[in-house]
């Protein structure tokens, strides 16, 4: 026989609903959730073909989270017979292979045909596990479109991270492709209907609003960075290897060259700062060193901007005082980062800007635009200090700034890496994650009026700035 259900009271003590439905018979230890990525495969090795951000993302995301406790299976759709079905990265996550088309290379504006095959093959993959995702973390709009079909058919807390922005994208593309509008509309729905949606910058956020939809629930997680490749290590032992004085200003500049990130703007800037120390006794001019680090193919567009930005140097008489280092690996990247007295990011427009969180993982005060995700990632005058962009004065004197005052920028080598290491590591990204996906879960269970409590209240929001 039962014992009576009530306690004290005439209410009947209920039973607890089963939490997410699982048709296994043993309750799970790990909760298993889905992250959704139809085109990025999180297996693919990373620098190889179209393999870029979005794949480092979720595998790194995916890792994280099931170092936190989650059962993390990661779809993306099979692109060749040789691919396993399954790999298997730590105990608890793992990459699925779907059939969902050829199973060859297909271009990205042809993948939303199949994009149905994929959400029945998930479904299968389902059944024959047992087992129903409560959630799922979709990236990219047609994974996203997946996660809308799933959330049709079973009871699923929908979270979507664009990673592009068709509305952004198609601002700046002279081809329009066909699919065009088919993605709009896509990433409208999804904004209006997810649970969440994660954006990885306050400026994410203010697209979205103004150039999507004014309906919907974003969150601001930031993309991460790799800790243990980007921490500090001896700047005089950096030096030592680079072969870099220990008397060297060095002003760094990493990344593309491309006339978005503002190269100019740092020349014309380091040419401005040269002039000035010729008439203070701070710094000899001869020790101010911008050494630029990024590839270039003489063919292509980055070349072509390469060649005019050493016109430049031409023209201002720094070729003394400018070394073009070429491009660089990211595991010896973390030496020229910390050889540097700072880093300059002069970007025009910068979405996100992983250089300038790797640069302050690696203890480097980061002088930047105060545009995008870099007025988000930056603290001025606590990481380093933000600037107007195109302003080559005031880049001159925030650059003078940092390698005048020796005891100002130690102490922002401490805040810079320290910033990062809290909100920028992927484990700090995945715990943000994993607070948002708790609190989806229980207020799917508990109906909505449930407070949300992160692990990271105010460290996050930026310090705006006047600009
Ligand atoms: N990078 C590199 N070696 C180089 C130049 C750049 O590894 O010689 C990397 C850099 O570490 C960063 C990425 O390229 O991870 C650039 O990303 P960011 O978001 O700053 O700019 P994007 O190129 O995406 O506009």
């Amino acid at each position: 026989g039962k014992f009576p259900t009530t306690i004290g009271t005439n209410t009947p003590v209920t039973q607890p609903q089963q939490p997410f439905a699982s048709a296994r018979t043993k309750i799970p230890t790990r909760q298993a959730i889905a992250l959704i990525s139809e085109h990025g495969d999180p297996a693919a090795e990373i620098g190889k073909d179209a393999a870029g951000g979005q794949n480092v993302y979720v595998r790194q995301v995916g890792e994280a989270l099931a170092r936190l406790g989650w059962q993390v299976d990661m779809f993306t759709r099979k692109s060749s017979p040789d691919d396993a079905t399954i790999v298997q990265h730590t105990p608890h996550c793992r990459t699925i292979r779907l059939i969902a088309g050829p199973e060859t290379y297909i271009p990205r504006d042809e993948l939303f045909q199949y994009m149905p095959d994929f959400v029945d093959a998930l479904q299968k993959f389902q059944q024959k596990e047992g087992t129903n995702y409560p959630l799922a973390h979709t990236n990219y709009w047609m994974s996203g479109w997946v996660g809308l079909e799933l959330k049709r058919r079973q009871n699923i807390q929908l979270i979507h991270t664009y990673h592009s922005l068709g509305a952004v994208k198609y601002q700046s593309v002279s081809e329009i492709p066909a699919i065009a509008q088919t993605r709009l509309d896509v990433e409208k729905q999804l904004l209006e209907q997810a649970h969440s949606i994660v954006a990885t910058s306050p400026q994410e956020k203010a697209d979205l609003e103004n150039l999507v939809s004014r309906i919907g629930n974003i969150d601001i997680i930031p993309c991460g960075t790799d800790v243990s490749t980007f921490h500090p290590i001896s700047k005089a032992d950096a030096r030592k290897q680079l072969g870099i004085g220990t008397k060297e200003k060095v002003v760094l500049y990493v990344g593309r060259f491309d006339k978005r990130k503002g190269i100019e703007t740092l020349v014309r800037a380091t040419g401005e700062l040269r002039e000035k120390l010729e008439y203070s006794a701070e710094i000899d001019p001869q020790n101010l060193k911008l050494l630029i680090v990024g590839g270039s193919d003489p063919n292509e567009a980055d070349g072509a901007e390469r060649r005019r930005i050493e016109k430049i140097v031409t023209e201002l008489d720094l070729h003394a005082n400018t070394e073009f280092v070429g491009m660089v690996g990211h595991d010896r990247l973390a030496l020229y980062y910390t050889a540097a007295d700072v880093c300059v990011i002069p970007s025009h427009y910068e979405p996100f800007g992983l250089v300038a969180i790797e640069a302050m993982a690696c203890g480097t005060p980061v002088v930047a635009s105060a545009v995008g995700g870099l007025k988000f990632t930056v603290i001025s005058e606590e990481t380093g200090l933000l600037v107007p962009p195109h302003d080559v004065s005031k880049f001159a004197h925030a650059i003078g700034r940092i390698l005048t005052d020796e005891v100002w920028a130690r102490k922002m080598r401490k805040q810079a890496s320290a910033r990062v290491h809290q909100n920028f590591s992927w484990t700090g990204v995945a715990i943000q994650l994993s607070d948002l996906y708790r609190y989806l879960l229980a207020q799917s269970l508990i109906g909505s009026g449930l407070t949300r409590i992160s692990s990271n209240p105010a460290a996050l929001l930026p310090k705006l700035i006047a600009s």
